[in-house]
């Protein structure tokens, strides 16, 4: 490939927005008395190029995050095109995931963050299976409060979190890593909001934890709230447009 003048600009301010975020995190890091070492960066590259990824990868990121099946497949391939098979980054599906499309996912993503019922992870497993795969899963925890539960961003009711992680840990294909959550969009609640809803995130974690010692990925923390989730003890950071610019709307 030769690289045209736009793509060594886009390159240049994907690496400026990488290292922004990852001074980010050394600081907040340094707050919290934690080793920057601990936290795995997963860049979130929906509604990104294929190019994206590969510039990604170029500068050393190695976790990268989708959010829809039919965008993710195609990318997925389109970067197998681009970067030798020791360059490829892992794929994190985490979006909401309907069953019919599970099958799909589990052919080529490695980590899904987003199961949040039995049926989900069933058909997770099954498509594993099928694909002669084995794929890391955590449990998305809905984290809006019961007066939101069902407003369709997805997520199990805390209470129902190790009920889910019995279920996954039977499950042939899949091995049950930890918890994600999404802080909820509360107006003018700022990081405060963001503390309380990491703060009940890790105790669903450590519930878990205590049934499934090897499940100790916390998935929580994006471009807007990632030192509140470092200071509650995340593990996994998604972060998008921090890194890669606005997105287009509804993204
Ligand atoms: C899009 C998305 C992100 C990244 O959001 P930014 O605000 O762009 O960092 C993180 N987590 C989930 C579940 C997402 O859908």
């Amino acid at each position: 490939m030769t690289a045209a003048p736009d793509d060594a600009l886009r390159e240049e301010a994907i690496r400026a927005g990488l290292e922004a975020v990852r001074a980010r995190i050394a600081a907040a890091c340094h707050a919290a008395g934690r080793d920057p070492q601990q936290l795995t960066l997963v860049v979130v590259t929906k509604f990104f190029p294929a190019f994206d990824v590969a510039a990604l990868a170029r500068l050393g990121v190695r976790h990268v995050g989708e959010n829809r099946d039919q965008e993710a497949s195609a990318k997925v391939r389109e970067v197998a095109g681009l970067l030798d098979a020791a360059q490829r980054p892992r794929w994190h599906f985490i979006g909401q995931l309907q069953t019919n499309k599970a099958a799909s996912v589990a052919r080529y993503a490695d980590v899904v963050h987003s199961v949040d019922r039995a049926k989900l992870a069933r058909a997770l497993a099954k498509g594993a299976r099928a694909a002669g795969r084995e794929l890391d899963v955590l449990l998305q925890i809905n984290l809006d409060g019961p007066a939101e539960a069902g407003d369709g961003r997805g997520g199990a009711a805390p209470e129902g979190a190790l009920e889910l992680a019995d279920l996954v840990g039977r499950l042939d294909g899949l091995r049950l890593r930890g918890v994600m959550g999404v802080a909820p969009l509360v107006e003018g609640a700022g990081s405060d909001g963001a503390a309380q809803a990491f703060a009940e995130l890790g105790e669903v974690a450590a519930h878990v934890r205590s049934r499934h010692p090897q499940a100790d990925v916390v998935s929580a923390g994006m471009s807007g709230d990632l030192e509140a989730a470092i200071e509650a003890g995340a593990t996994h950071l998604r972060v998008g447009s921090a890194i890669l610019g606005s997105r287009p709307a509804h993204g």
